[in-house]
């Protein structure tokens, strides 16, 4: 499972596969939510 995260609203979710669309308010704009070791790894 892959967490994702609505740039509008900022609703977050898990799903299989990547979502097209906001399951909230159907914003497109959805992106992978970092992981706490992704935000180690960047700082
Ligand atoms: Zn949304």
């Amino acid at each position: 499972m892959t967490k994702f995260v609505c740039r509008r609203c900022n609703y977050k979710f898990e799903a299989e596969k990547p979502k097209k669309e906001c399951p909230y308010c159907g914003e497109k704009d959805i992106v992978k939510e970092l992981s706490a070791e992704d935000i180690v790894e960047i700082s």
